[in-house]
């Protein structure tokens, strides 16, 4: 079965995200859990916890299909030492509000080198930054997303996914979320090699660390490394490739989120690819 749903607001509180989402017929969905812009927010009360519970019950979301996105400013792999210390902070501090909310899973961009260090030393920053996490907090798994290689993000290789899960402690507790507009931004052809990309996608990473999908469109070509996310079916992905996606039951049993940029057609997006079971 597949578990669908956009990155829904959480504006007014945390509690109003499984509300956004039921709304739209999603059977899972995204969020932050704190203000995406901002190094710090208030503590989640306990009040705007337990109606988020409650909320999830009613619109029969479980946990396992609600994936938190962390905030644009962490970067694990921050080459200034207080500049990391800062996003560390910040990142532990996502693990435990996910913990408070019952949640198993956090999702986040693995950071950028900045020009400043190499892809390797980034990626050994950003893996010791999970470990510690990891170490500090109980039962949320770490889901690190593959990138489209913008500027100087890492992540946008499989091998880079692969270095990094290579170095994380508790194997129980990492995984990949790829996104479908990134990946193919970066260069992996899932349109015109579905096949091929996804068996070096087992080969390199490993369908037993697919924790999630990020399925957007594109509006950048192969290769062009950069991330503008288009709707379902209607940017350089095309609709053939969420028809065969939907079929595809490597993906089934995971949160598969939209960030398309049209919300006003989530509904109808889901409505579609329900069509393609
Ligand atoms: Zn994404
Ligand atoms: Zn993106």
């Amino acid at each position: 079965m597949k578990y669908i749903g956009p990155h829904v607001s959480a504006s007014g509180g945390v509690e109003n995200a499984p509300l956004n989402a039921a709304a739209v017929g999603a059977n899972a969905f995204a969020l932050f859990t704190k203000n995406q812009r901002q190094w710090v927010s208030a503590p989640l009360t306990a009040k705007s916890i337990e109606l988020f519970k409650e909320n999830c019950k009613k619109g029969l979301f479980e946990p396992e299909f609600i994936l938190p996105h962390d905030s644009y400013l962490i970067n694990l792999g921050n080459p200034d030492d207080e500049a990391q210390q800062k996003s560390r902070a910040a990142f532990i501090d996502e693990m435990k509000r996910c913990e408070q909310l019952g949640l198993k899973m956090l999702n986040f961009h693995p950071g950028s080198h900045l020009n400043k260090v190499s892809v390797e030393q980034c990626l050994d920053s950003i893996a010791a930054n999970i470990n510690l996490a990891l170490s500090m907090t109980e039962g949320v798994t770490a889901v690190i997303e593959n990138t489209a290689g913008q500027g100087s993000n890492v992540g946008n290789r499989l091998e880079e996914l692969r270095y990094l899960i290579d170095r994380i402690d508790d194997k129980s507790r990492v995984g990949v979320c790829i996104d479908t507009c990134h990946i193919y931004s970066a260069g992996y052809d899932i349109v015109a090699g579905y096949d091929a990309v996804f068996e070096e996608f087992e080969r390199v990473v490993g369908f037993e660390y697919l924790k999630a999908i990020h399925l957007n469109d594109t509006k950048k070509p192969l290769a062009s490394r950069v991330d503008r996310h288009d709707n379902v079916g209607i940017g350089l992905l095309g609709i053939d490739f969420f028809k065969r996606f939907m079929k595809d039951s490597r993906f089934d049993n995971m949160p598969i989120i939209l960030e398309t940029p049209d919300e006003t057609r989530w509904a109808e997006e889901i409505a579609l690819l329900r069509s393609f079971e």
